[in-house]
């Protein structure tokens, strides 16, 4: 890492996730869908995995709409603990009956060291949240799985603390590791976080690993979340992560900020100029 940047050379230096070792950008593979190539990649579905027809009915709709990855969590970071938290293990098999009836590989959220083994059993990618970008034990845990693993910024992470959490993963042998921006806590209470665009291309900079960007999260506002997925494609993102579900008013979770599944669709078909614009691909 260079200094020009203000990330100090100590020996606590992000080594494995910066540019030093690998000096082009590698692309992360979850099954047959490659993150970091020409290929812009969408990853899209609701926040937490409901129900078998909730998951069916958004599942094969946002495929159709040229998304390529399904997302769904079973095991929910809520603020307050009487909140739906998710399905569990029962959540688990229906993202993985769905992903065998679709064809798309999907992602879900792992919280905790000891659900480590059930995730790996049921989700092609593990995402380690934001409220976890810190939690040591369990980042080298995900280091020593067999999974690609979808990194979210922690809210109140520096590039250079979000650089070293994923450097944990590496550290442990696991390099198939996705960068994602999501959104971190500013003055601003307009939106939910604030999402940092300028992440995705510092981030493309220093290290090597894809970068893709969360705009629900990032904004918490679903009419804002087409705006800024534009912005971030056109900033270099490597994908999104949507979320969508479809009836919104009616979802257990995040539902002001997910798109229904009309709203997926134009904005698919819009992303489609700016990615051509950026010479990419949906
Ligand atoms: C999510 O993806 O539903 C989620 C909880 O994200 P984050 O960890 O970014 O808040
Ligand atoms: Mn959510």
């Amino acid at each position: 890492m260079s200094n020009e940047v203000g990330l100090n050379e100590c020996c606590d230096n992000p080594a494995k996730a910066g540019r030093k070792t690998k000096k082009d950008p590698i692309r992360v593979k979850v099954r047959d869908i490659e993150i970091g190539g020409r290929d812009i990649i969408v990853i899209a579905g609701p926040c937490a995995v409901e129900s078998m027809e909730q998951l069916t009915e958004t599942a094969v709709s946002v495929r159709n709409y040229n998304a390529k990855i399904l997302r769904g969590g079973a095991f929910k970071p809520r603020s307050s603990p009487y909140s739906f938290q998710g399905l569990g293990e029962e959540g688990l098999v229906m993202l993985r009956e769905i992903s065998n009836i679709t064809g798309m590989p999907v992602v879900t959220e792992v919280m905790d060291t000891r659900q480590i083994e059930m995730v790996c059993k049921y989700a092609d990618m593990l995402q380690i949240g934001s409220r976890n970008m810190q939690n040591y034990p369990l980042l080298k845990e995900a280091g020593m799985a067999y999974k690609p693993v979808l990194l979210k910024r922690g809210m109140m992470a520096t590039i250079e603390e979000f650089l070293l959490a994923a450097e944990y993963i590496l550290s442990q042998g696991n390099e198939q590791v996705v960068l994602c921006e999501r959104g971190i806590r500013t003055f601003e209470t307009a939106t939910r976080n604030t999402l940092d665009l300028s992440a995705v291309p510092m981030l493309k900079h220093l290290s090597h690993l894809p970068v893709i960007v969360d705009p629900s999260h990032g904004t918490g506002l679903r009419w804002m979340v087409p705006a800024m997925a534009k912005a971030a494609i056109a900033a270099g993102a490597d994908g999104l992560i949507m979320e969508v579900h479809y009836r919104p008013e009616e979802a257990l979770s995040d539902g002001k900020q997910s798109l229904d599944l009309n709203e997926f669709r134009q904005l698919m078909k819009d992303l489609t100029k700016i990615a051509t614009a950026v010479d990419r691909s949906i």
